[in-house]
């Protein structure tokens, strides 16, 4: 029950209250929720209601929020859901709704490290197949651990910013001298994003059973990919420039509290993995019945289900650091493409048409083997929520710009 005008249905209902930075015409960045199509201006009512965490939601990231831990992450958002819910303060925090399409939408966190994954197994064996069709589809270490990257923290950005497309090396031809130029082969990687909470001291390991104390949220992640760059210089250190150029998360952060009914078990892993990626419950090692959709231009070109991936993030989260490698807040993981076995599940383009080879069509009638530039790429996706609900999942989206193109910076709305 709330006073809102605000649909059951209606995307960001009372289910998903995600987290966000924001500012609008001569304010500082801060801290807001979103509700349907408006901004709760969290700095704000907290500030009138002298809420004692009201220093918190003034900064420019959520890092100092989400560092309060999760039982009082866990008490805002019940005193959030308060706010919406009693109309005794209904005069008070309609003053602080906004827009959205009125607002600029920030990064909404300071990112620490940021590491990439691999999690699904038809992904890496279709890259397998693609890029090693003489070895087998999945290397020898893939169900033995959830094989990782560090990407580059610096270059996550916010939903709505340009893509530049990269310039790099790629793989030569007969004359044995690399090609330089603007990648011929970019692509989307659709996945997951997992904002982390720390700290934890260097030398201590997070246990799968305690993953969830530091697992704060969720967004949506294109790893946007050059194919060429990446084909040529990954033997044998992994990604590097073809991945660092650009990585885009959405603005919201969809808080762990409110994707409970979206955790569902694995689909199965054989054979049995070390001890340390298990659970002590069965519940520890949970996977995600999260929806996802990826459009070109507008047109929808795959629909990637995360309950298909093999790894648990939590196994993720303590692979990460059974070597003893510290947390940080801010630290964000991603779960690799996210794809199923039915080709209209797949979450890249290298998969969708099969290195190009078998271009998709739009619904302007074009194809693309590849992203083209002023090509808009944008992942959305739900979960279930209590009692029939549906949780949003932000959306990020992005548009690729040629070399030498001015970019625009932050989005509206
Ligand atoms: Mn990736």
């Amino acid at each position: 029950m709330t006073w809102l005008e605000l649909a059951d249905d209606a995307p960001f209902g009372l289910s998903t209250l995600p987290y966000g930075v924001f500012s609008d015409v001569g304010t500082p960045p801060r801290v807001g929720v979103r509700v349907g199509d408006r901004v709760l201006d969290l700095a704000g009512v907290a500030r009138a209601l002298s809420h004692e965490r009201a220093d918190v939601f003034s900064q420019p990231s959520l890092n100092a929020f989400m560092q309060l831990g999760p039982q009082q992450c866990q008490e805002v958002r019940a005193w959030i859901g308060q706010l919406l819910e009693d109309p005794a303060h209904r005069d008070l925090v309609e003053r602080h709704l906004v827009d959205v399409d009125s607002v600029v939408l920030h990064l909404p966190v300071e990112v620490a490290d940021y590491v990439d994954f691999y999690a699904s197994e038809s992904h890496a064996s279709n890259v397998g197949k693609i890029f090693r069709p003489e070895s087998p589809d999945l290397p020898p270490n893939w169900r033995h651990l959830p094989i990782g990257y560090h990407g580059r923290a610096g270059t996550v950005v916010v939903s709505g910013t340009d893509v530049v497309r990269p310039a790099g090396q790629r793989r030569p031809g007969s004359d044995g001298v690399p090609p330089f130029g603007p990648s011929a082969s970019l692509d989307v990687e659709c996945e997951v994003g997992f904002v982390i909470r720390g700290p934890t001291e260097l030398g201590a390991s997070v246990p799968v059973s305690e993953a969830r104390e530091h697992l704060f949220g969720v967004v949506l992640l294109n790893d946007w990919s050059a194919r060429d760059i990446q084909a040529w210089e990954y033997v044998p250190l992994g990604p590097f420039l073809g991945k660092s150029f650009a990585t885009s998360i959405s603005a919201w952060v969809v808080p762990f509290e409110a994707l409970a009914e979206s955790q569902v078990p694995l689909p199965g892993q054989d054979p049995p993995v070390l001890p340390y990626l298990r659970g002590e419950t069965d519940s520890d090692l949970f996977g995600m019945d999260l929806h996802l959709e990826v459009r070109v231009n507008g047109s929808l070109v795959s629909s990637p289900q995360f309950r298909d991936m093999y790894w648990s993030p939590a196994q993720m989260l303590a692979h990460l650091t059974v070597n003893g490698a510290s947390l940080r807040t801010g630290d964000l993981f991603a779960s690799g493409t996210v794809s199923g076995t039915d080709p209209a599940t797949y979450g890249s383009l290298l998969e969708r048409t099969w290195n190009g080879t078998d271009p998709i069509v739009l619904e302007d009638g074009t194809t693309r083997g590849f992203l083209e530039d002023g090509d808009q790429v944008t992942l959305s996706g739900w979960a279930p929520g209590p009692a029939g609900t549906r949780v949003t999942l932000g959306e990020v989206t992005g548009t690729i710009t040629p070399q030498g193109h001015p970019r625009r910076g932050h989005s509206l709305g």
